[in-house]
Protein backbone atom coordinates (compact mmCIF):
# COMPACT_ATOMS: atom_id res chain seq x y z
CA UNK A 1 0.00 0.00 0.00
CA UNK A 2 1.11 3.63 -0.04
CA UNK A 3 2.62 4.82 2.44
CA UNK A 4 0.18 8.03 3.54
CA UNK A 5 3.09 9.91 5.21
CA UNK A 6 4.64 10.44 1.50
CA UNK A 7 3.34 13.57 -0.19
CA UNK A 8 4.24 13.01 -4.01
CA UNK A 9 4.72 16.88 -4.69
CA UNK A 10 7.05 16.95 -2.11
CA UNK A 11 8.87 13.96 -3.66
CA UNK A 12 8.96 15.91 -7.45
CA UNK A 13 10.42 19.27 -5.73
CA UNK A 14 12.83 17.27 -3.41
CA UNK A 15 14.17 15.39 -6.58
CA UNK A 16 14.03 19.12 -8.35
CA UNK A 17 16.02 20.73 -5.74
CA UNK A 18 18.58 17.81 -5.40
CA UNK A 19 19.23 18.15 -9.42
CA UNK A 20 19.22 22.13 -9.86
CA UNK A 21 22.04 22.49 -6.72
CA UNK A 22 23.83 19.86 -8.62
CA UNK A 23 23.06 22.41 -12.01
CA UNK A 24 24.11 25.73 -10.83
CA UNK A 25 20.45 26.75 -11.46
CA UNK A 26 20.50 30.34 -10.30
CA UNK A 27 18.12 30.74 -7.48
CA UNK A 28 15.33 32.50 -10.06
CA UNK A 29 14.92 29.87 -11.97
CA UNK A 30 14.16 27.22 -9.16
CA UNK A 31 11.51 29.01 -7.90
CA UNK A 32 9.88 29.33 -11.23
CA UNK A 33 10.57 25.75 -12.01
CA UNK A 34 9.60 24.06 -8.70
CA UNK A 35 6.01 24.67 -8.91
CA UNK A 36 3.37 25.06 -11.61
CA UNK A 37 2.90 28.13 -13.41
CA UNK A 38 -1.13 27.34 -13.30
CA UNK A 39 -3.68 26.07 -10.80
CA UNK A 40 -7.34 25.73 -11.43
CA UNK A 41 -9.21 24.22 -8.41
CA UNK A 42 -13.20 24.32 -8.98
CA UNK A 43 -16.07 22.00 -8.20
CA UNK A 44 -18.42 20.14 -10.62
CA UNK A 45 -22.03 19.41 -9.41
CA UNK A 46 -23.48 16.74 -11.00
CA UNK A 47 -27.23 15.57 -10.85
CA UNK A 48 -26.91 11.79 -9.63
CA UNK A 49 -29.51 8.96 -10.94
CA UNK A 50 -31.48 9.04 -7.84
CA UNK A 51 -32.26 12.54 -8.35
CA UNK A 52 -29.74 14.25 -5.81
CA UNK A 53 -27.00 16.48 -6.37
CA UNK A 54 -23.42 15.75 -5.44
CA UNK A 55 -20.89 18.29 -6.02
CA UNK A 56 -17.42 16.76 -6.78
CA UNK A 57 -14.19 18.81 -6.53
CA UNK A 58 -11.31 19.09 -9.49
CA UNK A 59 -8.26 20.24 -10.25
CA UNK A 60 -6.16 21.48 -13.70
CA UNK A 61 -2.82 22.79 -13.13
CA UNK A 62 -0.02 23.88 -15.88
CA UNK A 63 3.35 23.48 -14.50
CA UNK A 64 5.51 24.49 -17.66
CA UNK A 65 4.43 25.70 -20.81
CA UNK A 66 7.83 27.01 -22.14
CA UNK A 67 8.70 24.19 -24.67
CA UNK A 68 4.61 23.65 -25.74
CA UNK A 69 1.11 23.19 -24.50
CA UNK A 70 0.49 21.60 -21.37
CA UNK A 71 -0.15 18.10 -21.77
CA UNK A 72 -1.47 15.38 -19.18
CA UNK A 73 -4.30 13.31 -17.98
CA UNK A 74 -7.30 13.62 -15.94
CA UNK A 75 -7.03 11.29 -12.91
CA UNK A 76 -10.32 10.33 -11.62
CA UNK A 77 -9.71 8.76 -8.00
CA UNK A 78 -11.26 9.04 -4.12
CA UNK A 79 -7.75 10.21 -3.00
CA UNK A 80 -6.59 12.73 -5.38
CA UNK A 81 -5.22 15.66 -3.56
CA UNK A 82 -4.20 19.02 -4.99
CA UNK A 83 -0.63 17.86 -4.53
CA UNK A 84 -0.43 14.70 -6.38
CA UNK A 85 -1.81 16.95 -9.43
CA UNK A 86 1.08 19.23 -8.96
CA UNK A 87 3.28 16.50 -8.43
CA UNK A 88 2.33 14.62 -11.68
CA UNK A 89 1.82 17.91 -13.73
CA UNK A 90 5.78 18.66 -12.73
CA UNK A 91 6.82 15.05 -13.85
CA UNK A 92 4.81 15.59 -17.60
CA UNK A 93 6.87 18.62 -17.85
CA UNK A 94 10.11 16.84 -17.48
CA UNK A 95 8.74 13.80 -19.29
CA UNK A 96 8.15 15.79 -22.26
CA UNK A 97 11.72 17.17 -22.30
CA UNK A 98 13.20 13.60 -21.36
CA UNK A 99 10.78 12.63 -24.89
CA UNK A 100 12.05 15.99 -26.71
CA UNK A 101 8.64 16.21 -27.72
CA UNK A 102 7.59 19.95 -27.92
CA UNK A 103 4.78 19.89 -24.98
CA UNK A 104 4.90 20.96 -21.73
CA UNK A 105 3.50 19.36 -18.05
CA UNK A 106 0.28 20.04 -17.19
CA UNK A 107 -2.56 17.55 -15.12
CA UNK A 108 -5.93 17.45 -13.81
CA UNK A 109 -8.00 15.31 -11.47
CA UNK A 110 -11.41 14.51 -10.30
CA UNK A 111 -11.94 13.30 -6.44
CA UNK A 112 -14.51 10.36 -7.21
CA UNK A 113 -14.80 7.05 -7.21
CA UNK A 114 -15.48 5.97 -10.83
CA UNK A 115 -16.52 2.09 -9.79
CA UNK A 116 -19.42 3.38 -7.93
CA UNK A 117 -20.71 6.16 -10.23
CA UNK A 118 -23.48 4.93 -13.51
CA UNK A 119 -21.96 5.60 -16.89
CA UNK A 120 -24.80 8.36 -16.76
CA UNK A 121 -22.98 9.78 -14.23
CA UNK A 122 -19.64 9.36 -15.34
CA UNK A 123 -20.89 10.98 -18.58
CA UNK A 124 -22.08 14.31 -16.86
CA UNK A 125 -18.97 13.97 -14.33
CA UNK A 126 -16.52 14.88 -17.83
CA UNK A 127 -19.26 16.97 -19.35
CA UNK A 128 -19.30 19.21 -16.07
CA UNK A 129 -15.47 19.12 -16.29
CA UNK A 130 -15.05 20.75 -19.61
CA UNK A 131 -17.69 23.25 -18.89
CA UNK A 132 -15.53 24.77 -16.17
CA UNK A 133 -11.58 24.58 -17.98
CA UNK A 134 -13.10 24.97 -21.47
CA UNK A 135 -11.22 28.37 -21.72
CA UNK A 136 -7.91 27.29 -20.85
CA UNK A 137 -7.78 23.95 -22.87
CA UNK A 138 -7.25 23.53 -26.67
CA UNK A 139 -4.46 22.18 -28.76
CA UNK A 140 -2.43 25.29 -28.37
CA UNK A 141 -3.04 25.76 -24.88
CA UNK A 142 -3.48 22.21 -22.71
CA UNK A 143 -4.56 19.03 -23.74
CA UNK A 144 -5.81 16.59 -21.65
CA UNK A 145 -5.57 12.93 -21.96
CA UNK A 146 -6.68 9.87 -20.00
CA UNK A 147 -5.01 8.78 -16.57
CA UNK A 148 -6.17 6.46 -13.63
CA UNK A 149 -9.89 5.86 -13.19
CA UNK A 150 -10.51 7.58 -16.92
CA UNK A 151 -10.82 6.03 -19.95
CA UNK A 152 -11.10 6.61 -23.84
CA UNK A 153 -15.25 7.32 -23.43
CA UNK A 154 -14.32 9.59 -20.77
CA UNK A 155 -12.33 11.71 -23.12
CA UNK A 156 -14.69 11.46 -26.07
CA UNK A 157 -17.60 12.55 -23.54
CA UNK A 158 -15.02 15.46 -22.99
CA UNK A 159 -14.18 16.39 -26.58
CA UNK A 160 -17.81 15.92 -27.40
CA UNK A 161 -18.60 19.02 -24.98
CA UNK A 162 -15.53 21.06 -26.01
CA UNK A 163 -16.57 20.85 -29.19
CA UNK A 164 -20.79 21.82 -28.43
CA UNK A 165 -19.36 24.87 -26.93
CA UNK A 166 -17.01 26.03 -29.14
CA UNK A 167 -19.17 24.78 -32.37
CA UNK A 168 -16.45 22.74 -33.98
CA UNK A 169 -14.34 20.25 -34.62
CA UNK A 170 -11.31 19.92 -32.32
CA UNK A 171 -10.20 16.89 -31.76
CA UNK A 172 -6.48 17.64 -30.86
CA UNK A 173 -8.29 19.13 -27.58
CA UNK A 174 -8.01 15.82 -26.04
CA UNK A 175 -5.78 12.48 -26.47
CA UNK A 176 -6.59 9.11 -25.48
CA UNK A 177 -10.08 8.71 -27.57
CA UNK A 178 -11.19 5.90 -28.74
CA UNK A 179 -9.86 5.05 -32.74
CA UNK A 180 -12.10 5.52 -35.42
CA UNK A 181 -13.03 9.10 -33.19
CA UNK A 182 -9.57 10.79 -33.49
CA UNK A 183 -7.58 7.88 -31.26
CA UNK A 184 -4.67 7.06 -32.31
CA UNK A 185 -4.02 3.13 -33.43
CA UNK A 186 -1.41 2.23 -30.24
CA UNK A 187 -2.62 4.55 -28.39
CA UNK A 188 -3.57 1.99 -25.58
CA UNK A 189 -0.46 -0.15 -25.54
CA UNK A 190 1.56 2.86 -25.79
CA UNK A 191 2.81 3.25 -21.97
CA UNK A 192 3.02 -0.51 -22.02
CA UNK A 193 5.14 -1.02 -24.89
CA UNK A 194 7.17 2.22 -24.36
CA UNK A 195 8.13 0.64 -21.03
CA UNK A 196 9.39 -2.54 -22.42
CA UNK A 197 11.09 -0.66 -25.56
CA UNK A 198 13.19 1.16 -23.13
CA UNK A 199 14.06 -2.11 -21.10
CA UNK A 200 14.96 -4.18 -24.27
CA UNK A 201 17.32 -1.74 -25.25
CA UNK A 202 18.87 -1.28 -21.42
CA UNK A 203 18.91 -5.22 -21.48
CA UNK A 204 21.11 -5.13 -25.25
CA UNK A 205 23.38 -2.40 -23.63
CA UNK A 206 23.65 -4.81 -20.65
CA UNK A 207 24.24 -7.78 -22.58
CA UNK A 208 21.32 -9.62 -20.59
CA UNK A 209 18.97 -11.64 -22.84
CA UNK A 210 15.36 -10.95 -22.62
CA UNK A 211 14.26 -14.67 -23.06
CA UNK A 212 16.42 -15.05 -19.61
CA UNK A 213 14.73 -12.88 -16.90
CA UNK A 214 11.91 -12.66 -14.98
CA UNK A 215 9.69 -10.01 -13.72
CA UNK A 216 7.22 -9.09 -10.63
CA UNK A 217 4.26 -6.69 -11.42
CA UNK A 218 2.06 -4.45 -9.52
CA UNK A 219 -1.10 -3.32 -11.25
CA UNK A 220 -2.92 -5.08 -13.89
CA UNK A 221 -4.65 -1.81 -15.60
CA UNK A 222 -3.74 -0.36 -18.84
CA UNK A 223 0.53 0.02 -18.25
CA UNK A 224 0.86 -3.47 -16.49
CA UNK A 225 -1.67 -4.96 -19.12
CA UNK A 226 0.12 -4.03 -22.13
CA UNK A 227 4.14 -4.05 -20.61
CA UNK A 228 3.05 -7.32 -19.29
CA UNK A 229 2.27 -8.66 -23.51
CA UNK A 230 5.24 -7.58 -24.61
CA UNK A 231 7.56 -8.80 -22.17
CA UNK A 232 6.38 -11.97 -22.14
CA UNK A 233 6.01 -11.86 -25.83
CA UNK A 234 10.02 -11.25 -26.08
CA UNK A 235 10.13 -14.09 -23.95
CA UNK A 236 10.17 -12.86 -20.47
CA UNK A 237 8.41 -14.13 -17.72
CA UNK A 238 6.03 -12.59 -15.49
CA UNK A 239 5.69 -14.50 -12.36
CA UNK A 240 3.57 -12.58 -10.00
CA UNK A 241 1.29 -9.86 -10.68
CA UNK A 242 -0.48 -7.36 -8.00
CA UNK A 243 -3.73 -5.58 -7.83
CA UNK A 244 -6.51 -4.10 -6.16
CA UNK A 245 -9.85 -5.52 -5.92
CA UNK A 246 -12.79 -3.26 -5.72
CA UNK A 247 -15.03 -5.95 -3.38
CA UNK A 248 -12.55 -6.68 -0.95
CA UNK A 249 -11.23 -2.81 -0.56
CA UNK A 250 -7.48 -4.77 -0.65
CA UNK A 251 -4.51 -5.66 -2.90
CA UNK A 252 -3.77 -9.10 -3.67
CA UNK A 253 -0.90 -10.71 -5.62
CA UNK A 254 -1.19 -13.39 -7.97
CA UNK A 255 1.56 -15.75 -8.77
CA UNK A 256 2.36 -18.43 -11.01
CA UNK A 257 6.22 -19.30 -10.02
CA UNK A 258 6.54 -21.31 -13.97
CA UNK A 259 4.98 -17.72 -15.58
CA UNK A 260 1.84 -16.28 -15.70
CA UNK A 261 -0.46 -16.66 -18.57
CA UNK A 262 -0.85 -12.84 -19.23
CA UNK A 263 -4.02 -13.49 -22.20
CA UNK A 264 -5.55 -15.71 -19.53
CA UNK A 265 -5.14 -13.12 -16.49
CA UNK A 266 -6.55 -10.45 -19.46
CA UNK A 267 -9.79 -11.88 -20.00
CA UNK A 268 -10.70 -12.50 -15.75
CA UNK A 269 -9.59 -8.92 -15.29
CA UNK A 270 -12.13 -6.05 -14.97
CA UNK A 271 -12.35 -2.32 -16.80
CA UNK A 272 -10.97 -1.23 -13.29
CA UNK A 273 -7.89 -3.63 -13.95
CA UNK A 274 -9.05 -6.02 -10.98
CA UNK A 275 -8.23 -9.73 -11.65
CA UNK A 276 -11.28 -12.11 -10.46
CA UNK A 277 -9.94 -14.03 -7.30
CA UNK A 278 -12.31 -16.91 -8.01
CA UNK A 279 -11.19 -17.18 -11.72
CA UNK A 280 -7.54 -17.19 -11.39
CA UNK A 281 -7.35 -19.65 -8.01
CA UNK A 282 -9.32 -21.88 -10.37
CA UNK A 283 -6.85 -21.29 -13.17
CA UNK A 284 -3.60 -21.99 -10.53
CA UNK A 285 -2.55 -19.22 -9.66
CA UNK A 286 -1.26 -18.98 -5.98
CA UNK A 287 -3.30 -16.00 -4.25
CA UNK A 288 -0.83 -13.71 -1.68
CA UNK A 289 -0.99 -10.80 0.21
CA UNK A 290 -0.91 -7.34 -2.07
CA UNK A 291 2.79 -6.64 -1.41
CA UNK A 292 3.62 -9.51 -1.91
CA UNK A 293 5.06 -8.89 -5.82
CA UNK A 294 7.65 -6.63 -4.38
CA UNK A 295 9.32 -9.44 -2.34
CA UNK A 296 9.71 -12.35 -5.23
CA UNK A 297 12.62 -13.66 -6.24
CA UNK A 298 12.86 -12.20 -10.21
CA UNK A 299 15.30 -9.83 -12.08
CA UNK A 300 12.92 -6.60 -12.28
CA UNK A 301 10.45 -5.55 -10.55
CA UNK A 302 7.65 -3.19 -12.31
CA UNK A 303 5.94 -0.83 -10.37
CA UNK A 304 2.94 0.30 -12.95
CA UNK A 305 0.01 1.31 -9.80
CA UNK A 306 -0.10 3.97 -8.05
CA UNK A 307 3.32 6.39 -6.18
CA UNK A 308 5.08 5.95 -3.35
CA UNK A 309 5.18 1.96 -3.50
CA UNK A 310 9.06 1.44 -3.46
CA UNK A 311 9.56 3.25 0.17
CA UNK A 312 12.56 2.52 2.64
CA UNK A 313 10.48 0.10 4.97
CA UNK A 314 10.32 -2.14 1.71
CA UNK A 315 13.23 -1.95 0.49
CA UNK A 316 15.03 -4.62 2.97
CA UNK A 317 12.07 -6.93 1.23
CA UNK A 318 13.13 -6.83 -2.11
CA UNK A 319 14.91 -9.96 -3.25
CA UNK A 320 18.98 -9.51 -4.08
CA UNK A 321 18.19 -11.51 -7.17
CA UNK A 322 16.17 -7.71 -8.97
CA UNK A 323 18.83 -5.87 -10.86
CA UNK A 324 16.11 -3.61 -12.52
CA UNK A 325 13.66 -1.61 -11.33
CA UNK A 326 11.34 -0.77 -14.26
CA UNK A 327 9.27 2.25 -13.30
CA UNK A 328 5.92 2.34 -15.44
CA UNK A 329 3.48 4.30 -12.97
CA UNK A 330 4.45 7.70 -11.80
CA UNK A 331 6.47 8.01 -8.84
CA UNK A 332 6.08 4.61 -7.55
CA UNK A 333 9.75 5.19 -5.23
CA UNK A 334 10.17 7.86 -2.72
CA UNK A 335 13.52 10.07 -3.08
CA UNK A 336 14.75 8.39 0.41
CA UNK A 337 14.86 5.14 -1.29
CA UNK A 338 16.83 5.75 -4.22
CA UNK A 339 20.04 5.99 -2.07
CA UNK A 340 19.35 2.72 -1.10
CA UNK A 341 18.67 1.33 -4.68
CA UNK A 342 21.83 2.89 -6.00
CA UNK A 343 23.75 1.50 -3.46
CA UNK A 344 22.86 -1.87 -3.63
CA UNK A 345 23.77 -1.18 -7.76
CA UNK A 346 19.97 -2.17 -9.05
CA UNK A 347 19.56 -0.08 -12.45
CA UNK A 348 16.38 1.79 -12.27
CA UNK A 349 14.61 3.36 -15.38
CA UNK A 350 12.91 6.48 -14.00
CA UNK A 351 9.47 7.17 -14.63
CA UNK A 352 9.36 9.92 -16.56
CA UNK A 353 11.50 8.44 -19.16
CA UNK A 354 10.57 5.11 -18.73
CA UNK A 355 6.47 5.53 -19.09
CA UNK A 356 6.80 8.07 -21.78
CA UNK A 357 4.99 6.11 -24.46
CA UNK A 358 1.72 6.94 -23.68
CA UNK A 359 2.47 11.02 -23.83
CA UNK A 360 4.67 10.20 -26.96
CA UNK A 361 1.34 8.22 -28.37
CA UNK A 362 -1.04 11.14 -27.56
CA UNK A 363 1.39 13.46 -29.01
CA UNK A 364 1.54 11.17 -32.28
CA UNK A 365 -2.34 11.46 -31.98
CA UNK A 366 -2.58 15.14 -31.86
CA UNK A 367 -0.35 15.66 -34.86
CA UNK A 368 -2.89 13.36 -36.97
CA UNK A 369 -5.52 15.12 -35.68
CA UNK A 370 -3.84 18.23 -36.96
CA UNK A 371 -3.20 16.54 -39.94
CA UNK A 372 -6.91 14.81 -40.41
CA UNK A 373 -4.90 11.58 -41.82
CA UNK A 374 -4.31 8.88 -39.78
CA UNK A 375 -1.25 6.60 -39.68
CA UNK A 376 -1.21 2.64 -39.51
CA UNK A 377 -0.41 0.44 -36.05
CA UNK A 378 2.79 -0.62 -37.13
CA UNK A 379 4.12 3.04 -38.43
CA UNK A 380 2.73 4.51 -35.31
CA UNK A 381 4.49 1.52 -32.92
CA UNK A 382 7.89 1.68 -34.95
CA UNK A 383 7.55 5.84 -34.23
CA UNK A 384 7.46 5.34 -30.52
CA UNK A 385 10.22 2.76 -30.60
CA UNK A 386 12.41 4.78 -31.96
CA UNK A 387 11.49 8.01 -29.50
CA UNK A 388 11.86 5.73 -26.77
CA UNK A 389 14.66 4.29 -27.64
CA UNK A 390 16.90 7.65 -28.61
CA UNK A 391 15.76 8.95 -25.31
CA UNK A 392 16.76 5.92 -23.57
CA UNK A 393 20.37 6.03 -25.21
CA UNK A 394 20.22 9.99 -24.24
CA UNK A 395 19.96 9.04 -20.57
CA UNK A 396 22.29 6.19 -20.56
CA UNK A 397 24.78 7.90 -21.95
CA UNK A 398 24.49 11.14 -19.44
CA UNK A 399 24.49 8.50 -16.55
CA UNK A 400 27.64 7.08 -18.07
CA UNK A 401 29.46 9.94 -18.64
CA UNK A 402 28.82 11.46 -15.68
CA UNK A 403 28.86 8.61 -13.02
CA UNK A 404 25.05 9.12 -12.13
CA UNK A 405 21.73 7.50 -11.29
CA UNK A 406 19.56 6.95 -14.35
CA UNK A 407 17.50 9.45 -12.73
CA UNK A 408 19.38 11.79 -12.01
CA UNK A 409 20.60 12.17 -15.67
CA UNK A 410 17.09 12.00 -17.01
CA UNK A 411 16.27 14.59 -14.80
CA UNK A 412 19.49 16.67 -16.13
CA UNK A 413 18.47 16.54 -19.76
CA UNK A 414 15.19 17.42 -19.07
CA UNK A 415 15.90 20.90 -16.74
CA UNK A 416 18.62 21.76 -18.87
CA UNK A 417 16.24 21.99 -21.86
CA UNK A 418 12.97 23.60 -20.06
CA UNK A 419 15.22 26.22 -18.31
CA UNK A 420 17.07 26.67 -21.67
CA UNK A 421 13.77 27.26 -23.21
CA UNK A 422 12.25 29.43 -20.36
CA UNK A 423 15.88 31.65 -20.60
CA UNK A 424 15.28 31.68 -24.73
CA UNK A 425 11.58 33.15 -24.16
CA UNK A 426 12.87 35.52 -21.80
CA UNK A 427 10.83 34.52 -19.37
CA UNK A 428 13.48 34.83 -16.48
P1 LIG B 1 -5.23 1.79 -14.37
O1 LIG B 1 -6.28 2.48 -13.59
O2 LIG B 1 -5.58 1.26 -15.73
O3 LIG B 1 -4.60 0.60 -13.53
C1 LIG B 1 -4.14 0.74 -12.23
C2 LIG B 1 -3.84 -0.65 -11.71
O4 LIG B 1 -3.25 -0.53 -10.41
C3 LIG B 1 -5.05 -1.54 -11.57
O5 LIG B 1 -4.74 -2.85 -11.99
C4 LIG B 1 -5.31 -1.55 -10.07
O6 LIG B 1 -5.93 -2.76 -9.64
C5 LIG B 1 -3.88 -1.47 -9.56
N1 LIG B 1 -3.78 -1.02 -8.18
C6 LIG B 1 -4.34 0.06 -7.59
N2 LIG B 1 -4.00 0.11 -6.29
C7 LIG B 1 -3.20 -0.95 -6.06
C8 LIG B 1 -2.53 -1.47 -4.91
N3 LIG B 1 -2.58 -0.84 -3.75
N4 LIG B 1 -1.80 -2.60 -5.04
C9 LIG B 1 -1.73 -3.24 -6.23
N5 LIG B 1 -2.34 -2.81 -7.34
C10 LIG B 1 -3.07 -1.68 -7.25
O7 LIG B 1 -4.01 2.83 -14.45
P2 LIG B 1 -2.87 2.91 -15.55
O8 LIG B 1 -3.32 3.79 -16.64
O9 LIG B 1 -2.35 1.56 -15.85
O10 LIG B 1 -1.76 3.75 -14.73
C11 LIG B 1 -0.92 3.14 -13.76
C12 LIG B 1 0.19 4.10 -13.41
O11 LIG B 1 0.89 4.48 -14.59
C13 LIG B 1 -0.22 5.42 -12.76
O12 LIG B 1 0.80 5.85 -11.90
C14 LIG B 1 -0.30 6.37 -13.95
O13 LIG B 1 -0.18 7.73 -13.56
C15 LIG B 1 0.88 5.89 -14.73
N6 LIG B 1 0.86 6.24 -16.15
C16 LIG B 1 -0.17 5.85 -16.95
C17 LIG B 1 -0.14 6.16 -18.30
C18 LIG B 1 -1.19 5.68 -19.25
O14 LIG B 1 -1.04 5.92 -20.47
N7 LIG B 1 -2.22 4.99 -18.80
C19 LIG B 1 0.94 6.91 -18.82
C20 LIG B 1 1.99 7.26 -17.97
C21 LIG B 1 1.93 6.93 -16.64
Amino acid sequence: MAEANYNPYENAQKQFDDIAESLNLDAGMREFLRQPMMELHFTIPVKMDDGTTKTFNAFRMKHNTARGPAKGGIRFHPHETADTVRALATWMTWKCATVDIPLGGGKGGIICDPPSLSQNELERLCRGYVRKIWTQIGHEMDIPAPDVGSNAQCMLWMMDEYETITAGHYPGVITGKPVGMGGSLGRKEATGYGCIYVLKDLLRVINCPIGSTTASIQGFGNVAEHAAHMYTNLGGKVIAVSCWNQADSKAYTFKKADGCDISELTEIKDQYGSIDKDKAIALGYEMLPGDAWISQDVDILIPCALENQITPSVFPSISKQVKIILEGANGPTTPDCDPLIKDRGIILLPDFLANAGGVTCSYFEQVQNNMNYYWGKDEVLEKLEYAMVKAFRAVYDVAQEKNVYMRDAAYIIAINRVADAVKLRGWL
